[in-house]
């Protein structure tokens, strides 16, 4: 079956066109926002900005262990004695002021006394009796962490946009921030489709395949901050299709299918797009994956992504994780860039993937060195890839040392 595609459909577009559809259709999107528990918060998307909500540190204190004492008893020259008249411990009751010819021991961390401004290192002094020799060389002021020297009052400590990791977590705590407004992350349905696939617990059949799309999308969709509610299968039947598309539309914010987007006798997808759905696009020119088609399906957006898997896994990348972040609230990675490792040659004008490895140069510039084994429907050169390197279109030869853009897989680059 052909499907017959209306001239608004954009068609055969560059990958920059087809990312700027998605770009637009994501923007009009509504983008949900969560309160939750700094607790449950890691490698979510923060929503709002966070100020400081008090100083840090909270308080002045040491950054060494020595002797607390005042800057104007430091001697210019040669040694002087002050008077050690307490013990300042972190977390301890506080120690006597600090007056005019006297210090107190201090350890790090530990407030600084009243009265005193400065830390001489124990290894500058020396304590005899209850005398303590301070040698010079120290600074005023020198060994102290001021308050608010890390994060002033109402300052932004972590911008929106960014993923809560480890020193995210870190700061959410020292704050005492306890709950957290967080983008909700996109719900991901994914759809394989195709009479030859069989689950990977079942033992195929004549002409039967294992369905590998499904785990790999779903790896590679939750990977990119999304949340994925189902994966599913049909075969290739228009009824059955259509039927799943709208069970799993009603349940996620993305739909992502793999198979039957381009023009063979099986390929049902297209039509169906058509037929009861906005169809944005079908068709870029990449390789793999240029069957790939983006539409809305009721409230879904769809992406019918090709059944080849490194087709599947290269749009995916290009166009698909953009959109998830982009959803999920994230600010978008800066673009990856890497020197061809060697040179490359293709003789058609389509922008194409390569699968390769990455690695630092020399010169410490990023080397993306593609594999030999290229084919779309092999997963040996998949698997052994850590980024997929993109030769831009109309180009037939790059020499060795040419910049190009590269995408990293998400689960070895987060
Ligand atoms: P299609 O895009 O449906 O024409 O499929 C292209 C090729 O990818 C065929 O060889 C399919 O058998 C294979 N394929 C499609 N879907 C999957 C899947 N979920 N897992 C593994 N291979 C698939
Ligand atoms: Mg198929």
């Amino acid at each position: 079956m052909s499907a017959t595609i209306p001239a608004s459909v954009p068609q055969h577009i560059n990958l920059a066109e087809a990312r700027a559809i998605v770009r637009t259709l994501v923007s009009s999107r509504a983008r949900p926002i969560r309160r939750i528990s700094a607790e449950s918060a890691a490698g979510r998307i923060l929503a709002q900005p966070l100020r400081a909500p008090s100083a840090l540190p909270a308080f002045a204190n040491s950054a060494m262990d020595g002797y607390a004492l005042r800057a104007a008893d430091l001697p210019p020259a040669g040694e002087r004695s002050l008077r050690l008249i307490g013990r300042q411990l972190a977390g301890a009751t506080p120690a006597p002021a600090v007056a005019p010819g006297t210090c107190v021991r201090i350890t790090t961390g530990a407030p600084l006394p009243a009265g005193a401004d400065t830390v001489v290192i124990q290894e500058r002094a020396r304590l005899e009796g209850d005398t303590v020799i301070v040698g010079a060389g120290t600074a005023a002021g020198a060994n102290v962490r001021a308050i608010g020297e890390d994060f002033a009052a109402d300052a932004e400590v972590l911008a929106a946009g960014r993923v809560l990791d480890s020193a995210a977590l870190a700061l959410l705590a020292s704050f005492g921030v306890l709950e957290v407004s967080v983008h909700r992350r996109p719900r991901v349905a994914i759809l394989t489709t195709g009479d030859e696939l069989v689950p990977a617990t079942a033992v195929p059949g004549f002409g039967q395949l294992r369905d590998s799309n499904g785990p790999m999308l779903a790896a590679l969709a939750h990977s990119s901050g999304a949340e994925v509610v189902a994966v599913r299968h049909v075969g290739d039947d228009a009824l059955a299709t259509r039927q799943a598309l709208h069970e799993l539309a009603a349940m996620a914010d993305v739909l992502l299918t793999s198979g039957g987007a381009s023009v063979g006798d099986a390929d049902l997808l297209p039509q169906l797009a058509l037929q009861h759905g906005r169809v944005h696009f079908w068709k870029v020119r990449i390789k793999p994956g240029m069957p790939v088609l983006a539409a809305e399906f009721e409230s879904a957006l769809w992406f019918a992504l090709p059944g080849n898997p490194v087709s599947t896994a290269a749009t995916f990348l290009g166009l698909v994780r953009p959109a998830l972040q982009q959803m999920g609230g994230r600010t978008p990675s800066p673009e990856l860039h890497a020197v061809l490792g060697q040179a490359v040659s293709k003789s058609h004008d389509r922008a194409e993937f390569l699968r390769g490895s990455l690695r630092c140069g020399a010169d410490a510039r990023l080397v993306f060195t593609a594999h030999a084994r290229q084919g779309s429907a092999q997963l040996s050169g998949l698997a052994a890839a850590a980024a997929l390197g993109l030769v831009p279109e109309a180009v037939h030869e790059l020499a060795a040392g040419s910049v190009i853009e590269v995408l990293p897989l998400p689960e070895l680059w987060p």
